[in-house]
């Protein structure tokens, strides 16, 4: 005997009877190593084989269970070599047979006089025949519940050759000796609070349930841990955030931010101003402000963060702006140049396209404290790059960056005001799943006067008509991009068609304006050179791979094209349209569809159909789940076992609530209470009691 138990996350399953190496290296392939894993791998479906019935009960062509005593057993070899068990079955009501071939050991497991439960397919005709069924013996002495026939039977996710009963007798074997073992993370008070079972209880009945109502909430109470043991993650880390004490402090009064908000060309709207204020107020806090300003496309995010940019350079700060694209990059520095540079502030931009005798140049000047806001990727501003006095850093389009980024940059200058934007409008479940340790600013309106962008669907047949949309805008002097999805950037016969496409565009379609072409390959000097004379107005067409994705900010252009719309997901379409009809003209979105694809074109019509990124990124998420929506780095984190983002939304909120109080009232997760979540945390190993 073990004297000490264990975790039984430490607990290998080729221990387990009936497991072994071989068996284990296959559960090993579907994420089952621990006997934890084993027993949070929830079954997939669950088939109801617990009504049993009585013989003169049974409907032929149906699938039944029904309880009988083995009444004769023959084995005979057929014509042609087969082997047929049969065996004659009854109750008081009635007899039955029950036929197996080729499985002679059916003969030696059945003997007369035994209870049996079957489950199977009656078959059609006057007798009472049941081919293969699923047989399990009742065992009355031993008193072993009956695991798959006669209750409500899990079916499990398995592949290659794991079998079902096989599956289900190891986990049975594993409630018997473990659940006893298995740690409760969910304090008591809250339990009673919830509603939620003890934790051996659901799993038990999540496995075995005794009935659907019981199954319910068996369900609810596991899921409610894994969205609860995130939300405690969080609640954490934010309450960590604001012990932290920076030594920054603002002057929010002064001549930069009067001069730069005079020198706009419009006025802020209501959202921008009341995202400015929160922002503020938060600077002003002794805690380092980590906030996340959510936006639609073209909402106007930028000229917020440079308010705020104002406000940290007039108090003698540094700022950073962090992009996720060379691009955009650019873009940023232009347009903070332009309200800046007339100010007297020096605003650099740090790009693969500047030389490395001007990076040198100005990064020693960055740290010498004379620039004011420097603006890059993040692979250039992470690198060594020293600054006299940094206060701000404001991370654009978050969720191209990931939370690994965030938290490294976090690390590095821990008492910094952060402020990240993203436009891709993420569902709620979503955004507490992930940002939950931030606080949130939304711009809910769009800056006055925008139309919304018209989208249509085409086909292959209406090319030449969408090219003559395409020309119709140019001859206003509108400008537009054809957007020509590659699967890899990388792939030359891909990069090949593209190029091909803009080739035909510029000599045989367009031949009377400029076409020019932007893709991933070219090199960062060209890419700059060709995007500002896009955004100067000197090219009229540019066709591009996906890279135009965030951000741009043309806002002559007022015509796209979108070819193979079905490699895009719903946010990154909408991501895509969002280029246009960014100023006073309508845009006009143009789609040519493969015909065939049944899903896509339900997706393309949602799409087409609204204009409401919020509703097209709620679509995508049951669509295609979060991966989707936040790009690789975040997903492994929302891999919940039970938990599903899309219909635990209000256990999602309960959840948070609850990690909220338990944080606020226990910081630290001092109170014994809590130490399984302490453990489960990561935060420290379990002693034994
Ligand atoms: P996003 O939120 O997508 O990053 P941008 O910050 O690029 O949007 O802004 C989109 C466009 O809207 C820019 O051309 C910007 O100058 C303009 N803009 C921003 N705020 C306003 C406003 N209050 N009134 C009019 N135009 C605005
Ligand atoms: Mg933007």
């Amino acid at each position: 005997m073990r004297s000490r138990q264990e975790p039984l996350e430490e607990q290998s399953v080729q221990y387990v009877k009936g497991v072994g190496p071989a068996r284990a290296a296959q559960l090993a392939r579907l994420g089952i190593r621990s006997l934890d894993d084993l027993l949070w791998t929830v079954p997939r479906r669950y088939e109801d084989r617990s009504h049993v019935l009585t013989v003169n009960r049974l409907i032929p062509g149906q699938d039944a269970t029904v309880q009988v005593r083995v009444l004769e057993v023959s084995l005979r070899r057929l014509h042609g070599g087969r082997i047929l068990v049969e065996s004659l079955m009854g109750d008081e009501t009635g007899a039955l047979t029950a036929v197996w071939f080729n499985q002679p050991y059916r003969a030696q497991q059945l003997r007369v006089g035994d209870e049996v439960i079957l489950y199977g397919h009656l078959e059609p005709g006057r007798r009472a025949q049941l081919i293969h069924p699923e047989l399990e013996r009742l065992d009355s002495e031993s008193g072993e519940p009956a695991l798959h026939t006669g209750r409500i039977v899990p079916i499990y996710p398995l592949t290659e050759g794991l079998n079902q009963r096989w599956f289900r007798g190891v986990v049975q074997t594993v409630l018997q000796r473990e659940l006893a073992h298995v740690i409760e993370v969910l304090p008591s008070e809250l339990r009673l609070r919830q509603e939620l079972l003890p934790v051996s209880e659901a799993l038990r009945q999540a496995h075995f349930p005794d009935s659907w109502q019981q199954l319910a909430q068996a369900q609810r109470r596991l899921a409610f841990e894994e969205l609860f043991v995130l939300q405690v993650r969080l609640a954490l880390r934010r309450a960590k955030l604001a012990l932290r004490r920076k030594p920054q402090r603002y002057r929010l009064q002064g001549p930069l931010m009067d001069a730069f908000l005079r020198r706009l060309p419009f006025s802020l709207t209501a959202s921008q101003r009341h995202a400015l204020e929160e922002m503020v107020t938060d600077v002003q806090e002794p805690a380092p402000m980590l906030r996340l300003l959510q936006g639609d496309v073209g909402s106007g995010k930028t000229v917020v963060a440079a308010a705020l940019m104002a406000v940290a350079v007039q108090s003698g700060h540094q700022a950073v702006l962090m992009a996720p694209t060379e691009l955009l990059a650019d873009q940023h520095a232009r347009v903070l140049q332009g309200y800046f540079e007339p100010l007297g502030v020096q605003v650099a931009l740090l790009s693969q396209g500047t030389s490395a005798a001007d990076r040198a140049r100005l990064r020693q000047q960055i740290t010498a404290g004379r620039i004011g806001i420097a603006v890059g990727t993040h692979a250039l501003l992470e690198r060594a790059v020293t600054f006299k006095h940094l206060a701000l850093v404001v991370i654009d389009e978050q969720h191209k960056f990931g939370v690994v980024q965030r938290r490294t940059l976090a690390m590095k200058s821990p008492a910094t005001d952060i402020l990240v934007m993203t436009a891709t409008p993420i569902p709620r479940t979503l955004a507490l799943s992930v940002y939950g340790d931030l606080t949130c600013s939304t711009l809910a309106e769009l800056p006055p006067g925008r139309l919304p962008v018209r989208t249509t669907l085409y086909t292959e047949h209406d090319r030449d008509g969408v090219y003559r949309l395409i020309r119709n805008e140019l001859r206003r002097g509108r400008q537009g991009y054809v957007v020509y999805p590659l699967v890899e950037e990388s792939d030359r016969r891909e990069l090949r068609a593209a190029t091909q496409m803009a080739a035909t565009l510029r000599q045989q379609v367009f031949p009377d304006f400029r076409v020019e072409v932007l893709h991933g390959q070219m090199r960062p000097k060209q890419k700059e050179t060709i995007m500002r004379g896009f955004a100067a107005g000197q090219i009229q067409l540019l066709v591009s791979t996906v890279i135009v994705e965030v951000g741009l900010d043309v806002p002559n252009a007022t015509v796209m094209l979108i070819e193979h719309p079905e490699r895009f997901g719903l946010a990154q379409l909408h991501q895509l349209r969002g280029r246009i009809g960014r100023g006073p003209q309508p845009g006009l979105c143009l789609v040519i569809r493969a015909a065939a694809d049944e899903l896509a074109n339900q997706r393309l019509s949602a799409f087409a159909s609204t204009t409401d990124g919020f509703r097209l990124a709620e679509y995508d998420l049951e669509l295609r789940g979060p991966g989707e929506l936040l790009g690789r780095q975040q997903h492994g984190w929302l891999r919940f076992r039970v938990a599903s983002l899309i219909r635990d939304r209000e256990l999602l909120e309960a959840a948070r609530q609850e990690a909220i109080t338990l944080v606020e009232h226990d910081p630290t997760l001092s109170d014994p209470q809590a130490a399984a979540l302490r453990h489960r945390l990561g935060l420290a190993r379990l002693t034994p009691a």
